[in-house]
């Protein structure tokens, strides 16, 4: 498990441990290696000092001894005796020197001495190669005090330091020729014991001198030069190495120390890892939780939008191989409303299981709304199934859900949309499959709706329309008109019918049979169903002893104070239920029959009548006439309109009107347009008749108007010439 900060924090503290442990590594190292340097800078001049020192002392000695009245005297005398006793015993015997010789102008040795007794003599060490470099030195020498000069020489008895110097007579030095003068020539080999000696003051255990020779590399050791500037050794020792004995000495507590910090820094860095990563995690899961719908595990709208904006389900959509189905409970509101929130919520995490079961593995199932569920589907093989997945998914609506220990039937429009490949976005996809979803809806499909062209306008219209509809009531935009219903036998206006209008400012004049539908879905109906309501309450005080029929959507009944809604308006009108009549289609009462005839009940109680609006153009049967309190039963417009023409609807007429017989459910035909549709339904003894031919829909002020012209009687068309109108009379008569 890595993330991308943790790793970050690991890095940082990793290289800040590095960088601190090199950076006091390197600079201890530094440290002991330019202290190391400083010593042997010192100790080489310390060691050039040394052997300029022994230049210095030879020469001393020389200049001490040459310098010299009596020696001169004693060597022009020859005596032997004189000099013995004053140059040559006292070298040899303090020992301050390892080779004296005093040799003549013409460079014959006359004297000579050394020390140890060993050493080689003078006579084999003066060999014509130091004769000649003692010939070169005193060449330019002056007759003068100090005047010795000093240098190297290789001799079998190993390298000799020696100085020359002229003895002279210090009284004539100005006057005497130099060449006429004997030569001192003392000297001292550079023995390994004198240089250890001599390295020891300077703290080096191995001074030594290393002939030169191309075998030993020169390094940066002193030199030495003979007489003619040639190098004939050099001074060569162990460099000391103070910077190493420092560090032997804090190596322990540096290393102590930094393991200390190093173990620090590394609790630190698997601390802030651990606390990156747990922060990491609980960001992603904080990210999951935020895609996720808590109630039922399914993705949510959030996480489906995600996914359909991926690049993944983009390159499926352009490539043709994209599918999204939609599905939408209906009327889940009014579950909501009869089972409470948590019986919804039990429903739909139930359903979202049973639909979970049948979806196809790939499938990327969400609950993207309350009542909402979304599928997405890619690749060749899940386009070809799309239909039926999308249709598996009504139908696994068709067994019902016990909830509560009550059981729902639950229905639901789906719709879906398939990616044609025509460049089509995920949002382009959503949109059609939303479409399809809300022709479902609208259309009360029992199945599965696929995306079509032909859905666009309409759909884009509703949607157009529910938005208009929001404000329609503030702005003025409602209106309700009254439609005459009429006695048949003597066509006496008995009732009328609300019928609710909107002259809106956007589409101007809608039809309710158009916008009815979208205030349902909307849930815009509640409003303009109680705005009808007051509005018929105000505007029939003004009509005494007339109905009045008011429509009223199933979602409407749905709503669970809809009843004690209309008591209270009517109350405040001081209208009393029993004056109204309550037109209801069967949708509600085939949906959800338990409910439908709970709710009627108390609507009957409460004094309110009912009537079966559009009868013979859904489900209805017989036995909902039986199961339900109706007082009235409405034969659809469409049957009148085919009345005479065709006989089985003059059959079907026929039937429901003693049906309505029957069951003492006073039958209304609506629709009627013509004398000839009057005067049939009459022959068939129609009891109630509404329609254009009789009255069209009007404001209040024209139905008062109306009233006050018929008088008493409220008798419509009384220039009418009615047909003789016999009650009891069969029916079938041979007229048709
Ligand atoms: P409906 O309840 O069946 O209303 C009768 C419809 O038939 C009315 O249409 C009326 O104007 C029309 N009509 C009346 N006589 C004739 C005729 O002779 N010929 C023809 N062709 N039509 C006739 P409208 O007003 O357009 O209403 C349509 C539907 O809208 C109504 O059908 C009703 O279901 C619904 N509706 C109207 N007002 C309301 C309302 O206030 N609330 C509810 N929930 N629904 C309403
Ligand atoms: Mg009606
Ligand atoms: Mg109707």
């Amino acid at each position: 498990m890595s993330h991308p900060i943790a790793g970050r924090i690991t890095f940082n503290l990793v290289a800040g441990i590095l960088v601190t442990v090199v950076t006091v590594i390197a600079g201890v190292a530094w440290m002991a290696f330019r202290q190391n340097d400083q010593a042997a800078e010192q100790t080489r001049t310390m060691v050039m000092g040394g052997v300029d020192a022994m230049h210095t002392r030879v020469q001393g000695l020389a200049n001490d001894y040459s310098w010299w009245e009596e020696a001169f005297d004693a060597y022009q005398r020859g005596d032997e005796g004189w000099i013995e006793a004053n140059i040559g015993t006292g070298i040899v015997d303090t020992q301050i020197a390892d080779f004296l010789a005093i040799i003549s102008p013409d460079r014959e040795l006359r004297y000579g001495w050394w020390t140890p007794a060993d050493a080689p003599n003078s006579q084999t060490v003066m060999s014509p190669e130091l004769i000649a470099k003692i010939e070169e030195l005193i060449r330019t020498a002056p007759v003068e005090n100090n005047a010795a000069r000093s240098s190297y020489v290789q001799t079998e008895a190993g390298t000799l330091l020696f100085a020359v110097a002229r003895i002279a007579p210090v009284s004539k030095a100005g006057t005497v020729d130099p060449s006429t003068l004997p030569v001192l020539v003392m000297g001292f080999y550079l023995s390994s014991q004198r240089l250890s000696e001599l390295g020891r003051s300077f703290l080096i255990d191995d001074l030594r001198l290393q002939p030169e020779d191309a075998s030993h590399p020169a390094g940066d050791f002193p030199e030495i030069r003979d007489v003619y500037g040639k190098v004939v050794g050099r001074f060569v020792w162990t460099p000391p190495t103070p910077g190493f004995a420092v560090l032997r000495n804090v190596v322990a507590p540096i290393a102590g120390g930094l393991l200390v910090f190093c173990l620090i820094a590394m609790w630190t860095v698997l601390r802030a890892r651990r606390l990156a990563l747990s922060q990491a995690l609980s960001e992603r899961q904080a990210v999951e939780a935020a895609r996720t719908d808590s109630l039922t595990g399914l993705t949510n709208r959030f996480g489906f939008n995600e996914l359909s904006a991926s690049p993944i389900f983009e390159a499926a959509c352009a490539g043709g191989e994209a599918a999204i189905v939609y599905l939408d409970i209906n009327g889940f509101k009014s579950v909501n409303d009869s089972i409470g929130h948590q019986g919804g919520d039990e429903l739909v995490s139930m359903l979202a299981d049973r639909l979970s079961m049948i979806l196809p593995p790939d499938a990327r199932f969400a609950r993207v709304g309350g009542d909402e569920f979304a599928v997405a589907l890619t690749g060749r093989a899940a386009l070809g199934g799309v239909a039926g997945v999308a249709s598996a998914m009504v139908h696994a609506l068709d067994q019902p859900f016990t909830v509560a220990g009550f059981q729902f039937q639950v229905t639901a429009a789906v719709g879906y949309a398939i990616s044609d490949g025509g460049d089509i976005t995920p949002g382009e996809l959503l949109r059609r499959a939303d479409l399809a979803m809300y022709q479902a809806k609208n259309a009360a499909e029992r199945d599965a709706v696929p995306y079509h062209p032909g859905l666009e306008t309409g759909a884009l219209h509703r949607k157009r329309l529910g938005m208009a509809l929001r404000g329609a009531i503030e702005a003025n935009e409602m209106s309700v008109v009254y439609q005459p219903i009429v006695r048949a036998t003597d066509l006496a206006i008995v009732s009328v019918e609300a019928l609710v209008r909107w002259d809106s400012k956007e589409f101007g004049r809608v039809s309710p049979v158009d916008f009815i539908p979208v205030a349902e879905e909307t849930g815009a109906i509640h409003d303009i169903g109680k705005f009808v309501f007051q509005r018929a309450c105000q505007d029939m005080i003004d009509w005494p002893g007339l109905k009045m029929s008011i429509n009223v959507s199933p979602a409407q009944l749905r709503d669970p104070s809809f009843a004690n809604d209309l008591g209270a308006i009517a109350r405040r009108h001081d209208v009393v239920p029993n004056r109204f009549k309550l037109e209801l289609t069967e949708g509600l009462l085939v949906r959800n029959p338990t409910i439908a005839k709970r709710k009627l009940a108390r609507l009957k109680s409460m004094g309110f009548g009912l009537s079966l609006d559009d009868f013979g153009t859904g489900f209805s049967s017989i036995g909902y006439l039986r199961q339900f309190p109706f007082d009235w039963l409405k034969i659809d417009k469409s049957f009148i309109s085919e009345l005479g023409s065709n006989p089985t609807a003059n059959a079907l007429i026929q039937s429901m009107i003693a049906l309505g017989d029957a069951m003492d459910i006073a039958v209304v035909a609506e629709g009627i347009e013509t004398v000839e549709q009057l005067q049939l339904l009459r022959l068939l003894q129609c009891e109630f008749v509404q329609g254009y031919y009789l009255a069209k829909p009007m404001p209040a002020s024209e139905i008062s108007a109306l009233l006050a012209k018929l008088g008493e009687t409220r008798r419509i068309l009384p220039e009418l010439e009615l047909p003789g109108f016999e009650p009891g009379r069969s029916v079938l008569t041979a007229q048709f």
